[in-house]
C-alpha cells in the first residue's frame, strides 16, 4: 500500500466523525460518498436530530492486517484498508427514546487510486469564469469566489466505500482479555453449575450449609474462578459461530458474486472490478434514499419509491454484495445486485434498526471510453448557459431546464426490498429438505 492511500484513509477516519457538522465536506472521500454525507447530513438535520458518532481507535494491531485485500483492473488499483475502533452512537431528539449503541467494530475502507495517473491536485488553474486562480484540488466542490462546477476527473486516490464489522475476534485486545470478559458474563451458568455439583455430589441445599461450612464456600469460589476463563473461552467460541452462521449464507454467495461479475463483465468492458462496482452502488443506493427529490437526480430513472426511505437516517452497508445477472441490451449492461444494509430509522417516538437487503437494477453504457488523462471543463446549462453539478441535479436550477451532462456513469433503474422474496425461498428450501428427510426416515423403518 502506497503512502498516498494510506494517508487518504487515515484522512477519512478523522473527516467523518466531522461530517454531519454543517458545512462540512469530506474530501478525502470520491464525488459520490461525499454526496452521500451531504443528503444524509441534511436528512439529520431535516428531522432536527442530534446524531453523535463517536470512533475511537483501538490499537495496535498487526501491521500485516492494513492491507487486507487488493484488486488492480486495467485502471484502478482498489484496495481495504482495516482499522479496530470503538464506535458509538447516540441519536436524540424532544419526544425520542434516546438511541444508543456501541460496538467494538473493525471498520473497512475502499480506497481507490489510479495505476499510472500523475497528481495534479496541486496545479493552478484560471477560473474560465470569473479569472481568479485556484488549485485542483480546490475545484472539486467549485470556485469559491463565482460558484462555477467543473465536470473534472477524480483525484484519487479516494475513499469510495466503508463499512463496519463486528470485531468478533477481539484482535484490538488481548485473547486472555477477551476470554475472561466472556468469563465474566457466563459467570450464571458457572455458579448454577457449581451450586449442582455440590447439591448432587454433597447434599448441599441451603445457602446455610455454606455458612456452617466456609471451607466448602472457599472451595466452591477457587473452583469457579479456575472454571471462568475456562467457560469464557467455550462462550466466546459460541458468540463467533453465532455471528459467523449469521453471515455465513452472504459470505458464500459474495464470493461467488466476484467471480461472477469478472466472467460476465469481461465480455462488455472488462475495465471494472467487482469492488469499484460495490462501492459505487452502495453510494448511488444511499444517493436515492437521502434524496428528498429523486426526479432530479441524475443517477436515478426509476420508478416512484414513495416513502419507503423518508425516515431513514443511516444505511450501513453490511459489506456483502451479491451479484445476480449481467445483461446488456441497446448499448447498455445492466448489473442486478443484492444489497446488505442495516438501516436505521427514525420512527418519530424511538430510533429503529434493521438488517435489510436490497435489489439493485444498475446500468452504464458500455461505448463511453475510459480515459485517465486528467481532464477539467466548465458544467454548463444548455438552454441558459448557468453553471451548476450535475451529479446532484439533472434540471437546471437557473432555468428549469432539463440537462444530463453527465451520463456515462452507473445509473440505478430499479431498488426493492427483496428480504421477505429471499426468507419464503429459504423457507421452502428448508421445507423439501425436511420433507426429504421424512421420506428417507418412513423408508427405513419400512413404513412406506
Ligand atoms: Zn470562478
Ligand atoms: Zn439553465
Amino acid at each position: 500500500m502506497t503512502d498516498n492511500r494510506e494517508k487518504t484513509a487515515s484522512d477519512f477516519r478523522e473527516e467523518i466523525k466531522h461530517a454531519f457538522e454543517p458545512g462540512a465536506k469530506v474530501m478525502s472521500a470520491d464525488r459520490e460518498l461525499r454526496y452521500c454525507l451531504e443528503l444524509q447530513r441534511n436528512r439529520i438535520a431535516k428531522r432536527n436530530l442530534k446524531y453523535k458518532e463517536e470512533m475511537v481507535h483501538k490499537g495496535p494491531f498487526p501491521d500485516g492486517l492494513k492491507n487486507v485485500r487488493s484488486w488492480r483492473d486495467v485502471h484502478y488499483e482498489t484496495s481495504w484498508t482495516v482499522d479496530y475502533i470503538d464506535h458509538n452512537i447516540t441519536i436524540q431528539r424532544d419526544g425520542l427514546k434516546t438511541y444508543k449503541h456501541g460496538e467494538r467494530q473493525a471498520i473497512y475502507e475502499t480506497v481507490v487510486d489510479v495505476r499510472d495517473g500523475e497528481d495534479v491536485s496541486g496545479d493552478d488553474y484560471c477560473c474560465p469564469n470569473c479569472g481568479a486562480v485556484s488549485t485542483i484540488s480546490e475545484l472539486q466542490e467549485g470556485c469559491r469566489h463565482c460558484g462555477t462546477s467543473f465536470k473534472m476527473s477524480e483525484l484519487y486516490p479516494k475513499v469510495a466505500n466503508y463499512f463496519f464489522v463486528y470485531d468478533v475476534s477481539g484482535r484490538a485486545e488481548h485473547m486472555w482479555l477477551t476470554v475472561l470478559k466472556y468469563g465474566v458474563y457466563s459467570l450464571p451458568v458457572n455458579l448454577i453449575m457449581c451450586l449442582y455439583v455440590l447439591y448432587t455430589q454433597y447434599g448441599m441445599t441451603s445457602p446455610v450449609d455454606y455458612f456452617l461450612q466456609p471451607f466448602m464456600l472457599i472451595r466452591m469460589i477457587m473452583v469457579m474462578g479456575a472454571m471462568l476463563p475456562i467457560f469464557g473461552y467455550f462462550a466466546w467460541i459460541f458468540d463467533a459461530f453465532r455471528v459467523a452462521a449469521k453471515s455465513t449464507p452472504v459470505f458464500f454467495e459474495v464470493a461467488n458474486a466476484r467471480k461472477k461479475f469478472a466472467s460476465r463483465m469481461s465480455m462488455f468492458c472488462p475495465e471494472f472490478t467487482f469492488e469499484s462496482f460495490a462501492a459505487r452502488i452502495v453510494s448511488l443506493l444511499k444517493i436515492v434514499a437521502y434524496s428528498d427529490n429523486r426526479d432530479d437526480l441524475p443517477t436515478y430513472s426509476g420508478k416512484d419509491l414513495g416513502t419507503v426511505f423518508d425516515n431513514v437516517v443511516d444505511i450501513s452497508f453490511l459489506g456483502s454484495m451479491s451479484c445476480k445477472s449481467v445483461k446488456e441490451r441497446n448499448g447498455i449492461v445492466y448489473v442486478t445486485g443484492d444489497v446488505y444494509v442495516k438501516t436505521t430509522r427514525d420512527l418519530g417516538d424511538r430510533i429503529k434498526t434493521k438488517d435489510e437487503i436490497y435489489r439493485v437494477k444498475a446500468g452504464r453504457r458500455i461505448d463511453s471510453m475510459f480515459n485517465t488523462d486528467f481532464a477539467i471543463s466548465k458544467l454548463q446549462c444548455n438552454s441558459c448557459g448557468a453553471s451548476f453539478d450535475a451529479l446532484k441535479t439533472k434540471k437546471c436550477p437557473f432555468c428549469g431546464s432539463e440537462c444530463n451532462l453527465e451520463n456515462n456513469d452507473w445509473v440505478i433503474y430499479d431498488i426493492r426490498n427483496v428480504e421477505l422474496e429471499l426468507l419464503i425461498k429459504r423457507l421452502i428450501a428448508a421445507f423439501v429438505i425436511l420433507w426429504l428427510l421424512l421420506i428417507a426416515l418412513l423408508d427405513v423403518k419400512g413404513l412406506i
